[in-house]
């Protein structure tokens, strides 16, 4: 099966293939920290983790970068108006930004790169674009010329002229084209600044990201996304800037943009005021059930927040810890070991039949909503299981299945204690804590050697001794 993938740039879907073998490079645009995250930023980032942790699962191995826009002007603006240095409050908005995707079971990109630690970087390739005649200087300020790349506009699928007139509204009589937007821009008092051969200032919003993209994946990467605001003017200006400089090799293979999260139908932001912050949400509602409500809309679609559904998928979650709980205790209790009749036989050709099934829904552009209708799937077959008493490799098969399913899903991350596992598990993982305290690393690595032929991988990190279901 191979995956396919939603391009804004076709406007099809496609079949993937990264650059390198079994290798993804994804660039996400990230936050503007100038306030707390809301949901909104939430729905993004865990679309793209869910994206990520697939990806992870067909056996890729990838590079995943998230910038952090910490110099922008709605920072200074805010910095202004609570007497703090930008800087120092974009840099608490980044902390709290961290704490909130580690709260909803986001994983970790690989680097989470800032403006402000990049600007020479951004300084040579605004140098690079005016010795090549695609950037002016006025006065301090650098801009972008966008009628010398001819296919402006391919991105958002708009022609230079319907851009012109739609940027007329702000003109500035400096730019020789009012399409033509700033990488780099004279600071005003007050402002945080950079030396420049231009003068003291500081970046434009798109040239960060054809910086911190190059520097960590490349002139050139597999996936890159964000929320689908940012088609224009944010990601066709990257793509500009982004070809001019590298002599026109693609930038991006696969662009994806997810849908908005709505309240009411409109779409969630800071400006509108009709915000949810993430923190909020967690005051009341488990990270897994937000995790199932994103999961039940296919990440290109807008999805309306209401409690009432956020209530029915707390219901939905409970049903799936049930009837995981019981599967355990049924492996701990009973005595049956083979398969025992047909019946089995059958409920385990349903089982790779619906795990099947979910991996063809994630692999049609990361089908969500389709892959956890069959989880569902999975999860009445575990009830079956349950309810008709079968033997031990049965339910353990129908039990590691959900547990492989819901890991690529993020769900089912807070429960893992030592009591839910079966015994001979529990014994092994006590005997090689004891091998471990006693130096006796040998022993240590045959049980972990053990524990993966089991199903279990056991890692040890610097906070103690972990386990998890093999993915
Ligand atoms: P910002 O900090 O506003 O630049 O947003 C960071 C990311 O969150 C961008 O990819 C936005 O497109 C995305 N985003 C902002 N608001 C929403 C929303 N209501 N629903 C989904 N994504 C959003
Ligand atoms: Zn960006």
């Amino acid at each position: 099966m191979t995956l396919k993938i939603c391009n804004t740039m076709s406007g099809k879907v496609e079949p993937f293939k990264p650059r390198v073998k079994n290798k993804v490079t994804i660039y996400v645009c990230g936050p503007t920290v100038y306030d707390y995250s809301h949901i909104g930023h939430g729905k993004t980032y865990m679309s793209f983790d869910l994206i990520t942790r697939y990806l992870e699962y067909k056996g890729y191995d990838v590079k995943y970068v998230v910038n952090i826009t910490d110099i922008d002007d709605k920072i200074i603006k805010r910095a202004n108006e609570s007497g703090m240095d930008p800087l120092e409050l974009a840099k608490k908005f980044e902390k709290a930004f961290h704490c909130d995707m580690h709260a909803l079971g986001i994983k970790d990109a690989d680097v989470y790169p800032t403006v402000s630690g990049h600007i020479p970087e951004i300084i040579e390739i605004i140098q690079i674009l005016i010795k090549k005649g695609f950037a002016y200087v006025v006065d301090s300020d650098v801009y972008f010329t966008v009628s010398k790349v001819e296919d402006y506009g391919k991105l958002a699928h708009q022609t230079l002229d319907a851009i012109k007139s739609g940027a007329r509204v702000e003109v500035d009589r400096r730019k020789k084209n009012p399409a033509d937007f700033a990488l780099w821009k004279s600071s005003k008092a007050g402002e945080p600044h950079w030396s420049s051969p231009w003068g003291e200032g500081r970046p434009g919003w798109h040239i960060e990201c054809t910086a911190m993209s190059m520097k960590y994946l490349g002139q050139q990467i597999d996936i890159h996304g964000g929320g689908r605001d940012l088609i224009f003017p944010h990601h066709e200006n990257e793509l500009a800037q982004s070809e001019a400089y590298s002599g026109k090799k693609p930038f991006a293979s696969y662009w994806l943009h997810t849908g908005f999260l709505t309240i009411n139908g409109e779409k969630m932001s800071k400006s509108l005021g009709n915000f949810i912050t993430i923190i909020d949400l967690l005051e009341e509602w488990n990270p897994e059930v937000f995790r199932l409500f994103i999961l039940s809309t296919h990440y290109r679609k807008p999805v309306n927040f209401t409690q009432k559904t956020l209530e029915h998928q707390k219901q939905s979650l409970r049903r799936i810890y049930n009837t995981v709980d019981n599967l355990r205790l049924h492996i701990q209790n009973t005595q049956k070991i083979e398969i025992q009749d047909r019946l089995e036989e059958e409920i385990q050709k349903q089982i790779s039949r619906v795990k099947d099934a979910i991996i063809n829904g994630m692999d049609n552009d990361f089908n969500t909503p389709k892959a956890l209708s069959e989880f569902y799937n999975l999860i009445k077959i575990g009830n079956k299981v349950i309810a008709e008493k079968m033997g031990k490799s049965t339910t353990t098969m129908v039990l590691n299945t959900i547990m492989e399913i819901a890991h690529v899903f993020g769900l089912l991350e807070k429960k893992r204690k030592v009591e839910a596992l079966p015994e001979e598990i529990q014994m092994l993982l006590k005997e090689r804590e004891m091998s471990r305290n006693k130096k006796n690393w040998k022993k240590a690595d045959e049980i972990r050697l053990k524990l993966k032929s089991m199903g279990i991988i056991v890692e040890d990190k610097p906070e103690g001794t972990q386990w998890r279901y093999q993915s």
